[in-house]
C-alpha cells in the first residue's frame, strides 16, 4: 500500500492507537501525524456556499476572515484570560491605531452604537446603568438623541434600544429648535452624508457649540483607511465601525471608539457585566483578538494595490459583457460606504428575453453558485472584493453564459 492509501485508510478506523498500532511506521519527518480531514460543516448540512460577486452583506455572511484573523482565533482558543483584562488591552492598541483616546471591541457596529450612547446616557452610575431602557428622565438622565430624518433607515434602532426618544431633523433650524436639556446627543449616519442638509463637519461644529457629544456610525465605510481616524480626529465623542466588513474580523465584531469617559461608560454597560444593557452583546476572547489582528492587517495593506486589483478584476467581468448586444455596463464608484469599484450591468429586455430575477436565480442554481445584487435599473449590481482569486473568471464566464443564453 502506498502512504497515501494508508493515511486515507485511518479515517474509516476507530480512533483507537492500538488498533492501528504496529501497521504505521512514522518516519521521524512525520513525528506528528496528519490531522483528521477537515468536515466541510456546509455542505454536511446542505448549506449552499456560493462565490460572493455582491459585497459585504450581513444576510450573505459579508465577508470571509484573513488568516492572519483566523490564525489569532485559533491561537486564542486554548487559553483563559480575564475579559476584562483583555478588552484593556487590545482597546489601548485599537485606539492607538485610529487615535482615539479609547476604543473596544463590541459585537458589531450595531451593538457599538448601543454601547456608545448607553455610556453617554449613565456615565459611571451604577443606578443609572441598571435602569437602561427604561425611566432614563427618572433615573436622572438625557432622554433625547437627534438625528437627520434621511439618515433614518434603520440603523437607529441601536439607539432607540437605549429607551431614548429619537428626533428626526431636517434643516438646520429644526436642529437649533430641537436641541434642548434633555438632549443626549446628535447621531449621524455617514453612509447618508449627502442625502442630508447637514454635513459631518456642521452637525459636529453645532453639537460642539450647544456642548452635547457627536457620534457617528462609519459601519461600511472604509475604504478609505482614512476614516478610521478622521472623525476621531475631527472630535466625533464616539465613532462606530463594523469589524466583519471591509476589515475583514469576525462578522460579528465592531470597534466602538472615542472619548475615554464614554468609551469607559460604555464598558460598564457591557458583558461580562451583569444587569446592564449590554449583557447580550458579549464578545468573546477569540472575537476581540481576531478584530485587533483584523485592524492591524487592514491598516498595514497595500491600498493602492488592492484598488488596482480590484479595478482589473472589474476589468475582466466588464470585458466579458459589454461587448454583448443590448447589453449596458457602467463602472461606479459609491462615495462613501462600500467604496469599491462597482459593475452595473443591465440590458435591453427586447433583446435579451431575461429578466434580472431569472438571470440570479440561474446564477443561484449553477456550479458554482454566484451572488450578486440587483439594481434599480432592472440589472445587477457586482463587485469584486469579496472574490477570492481568479473567482472573477469564473464570474465573467457565467454572467456571459447567462446574458446570452435566453434562445
Ligand atoms: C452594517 C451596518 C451597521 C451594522 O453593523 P454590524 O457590524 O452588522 O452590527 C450599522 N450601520 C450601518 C450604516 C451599516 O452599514
Amino acid at each position: 500500500m502506498k502512504r497515501r492509501e494508508i493515511v486515507k485508510g485511518i479515517g474509516a478506523l476507530p480512533l483507537s492507537g492500538g488498533i492501528i498500532g504496529g501497521m504505521l511506521s512514522w518516519t521521524k519527518a512525520d513525528a506528528n501525524p496528519p490531522a483528521p480531514a477537515a468536515r466541510n460543516l456546509l455542505q454536511e448540512l446542505g448549506v449552499r456556499s456560493f462565490i460572493n460577486a455582491a459585497g459585504t452583506y450581513t444576510a450573505m455572511t459579508a465577508s470571509l476572515m484573513h488568516e492572519e484573523v483566523i490564525e489569532a482565533i485559533k491561537a486564542s482558543a486554548t487559553s483563559f484570560c480575564m475579559l476584562n483584562e483583555l478588552q484593556d488591552k487590545v482597546g489601548e492598541k485599537i485606539a492607538q491605531m485610529t487615535k482615539a483616546e479609547a476604543a473596544m471591541v463590541t459585537s458589531g457596529a450595531f451593538s457599538a452604537l448601543t454601547l456608545g450612547l448607553a455610556g453617554i446616557l449613565t456615565g459611571t452610575d451604577k443606578t443609572k446603568i441598571q435602569s437602561l431602557p427604561q425611566n432614563l428622565e427618572a433615573a436622572g438622565m438625557k432622554s433625547e438623541v437627534i438625528l437627520q430624518k434621511s439618515h433614518c433607515i434603520g440603523y437607529e434602532q441601536a439607539l432607540w434600544n437605549t429607551g431614548v426618544k429619537l428626533i428626526a431633523v431636517e434643516t438646520v433650524a429644526d436642529l437649533e429648535k430641537a436641541i434642548n436639556a434633555k438632549t443626549a446627543s446628535m447621531h449621524f449616519m455617514n453612509c447618508n452624508a449627502l442625502s442630508g442638509q447637514i454635513n459631518a463637519e456642521d452637525w459636529l461644529a453645532i453639537a460642539q457649540k450647544n456642548n452635547i457629544p457627536a457620534t457617528i456610525d462609519i459601519a461600511a465605510d472604509v475604504p478609505p483607511v482614512t476614516n478610521l481616524w478622521k472623525f476621531n480626529e475631527m472630535g466625533y465623542s464616539y465613532v462606530a465601525i463594523s469589524g466583519g466588513k471591509a476589515l475583514r474580523g469576525p462578522q460579528s465584531a465592531g470597534i466602538l471608539m472615542g472619548k475615554k469617559d464614554i468609551i469607559a461608560a460604555a464598558r460598564l454597560n457591557h458583558s461580562p457585566n451583569g444587569k446592564t444593557i449590554g449583557r447580550g452583546m458579549k464578545v468573546n476572547k477569540e472575537e476581540i483578538l481576531g478584530m485587533y489582528v483584523a485592524l492591524e492587517k487592514y491598516i498595514a495593506t497595500d491600498h493602492e494595490k488592492e484598488w488596482k486589483l480590484w479595478e482589473d478584476r472589474i476589468a475582466v467581468i466588464n470585458n466579458a459583457l459589454k461587448s454583448i448586444d443590448g447589453v449596458t455596463t457602467t463602472i461606479k464608484v459609491p462615495p462613501i460606504a462600500n467604496h469599491t469599484p462597482t459593475l452595473h450591468v443591465t440590458w435591453d429586455k427586447s433583446k435579451i428575453n431575461l429578466t434580472n430575477d431569472e438571470f440570479m436565480d440561474r446564477l443561484r442554481k449553477g456550479n458554482p453558485s454566484i451572488e450578486v445584487v440587483s439594481n434599480a435599473e432592472g440589472g445587477f449590481n457586482t463587485t469584486v472584493f469579496m472574490l477570492k482569486p481568479g473567482e472573477e473568471k469564473i464570474v465573467a464566464k457565467r454572467f456571459k453564459e447567462e446574458l446570452l443564453n435566453t434562445k
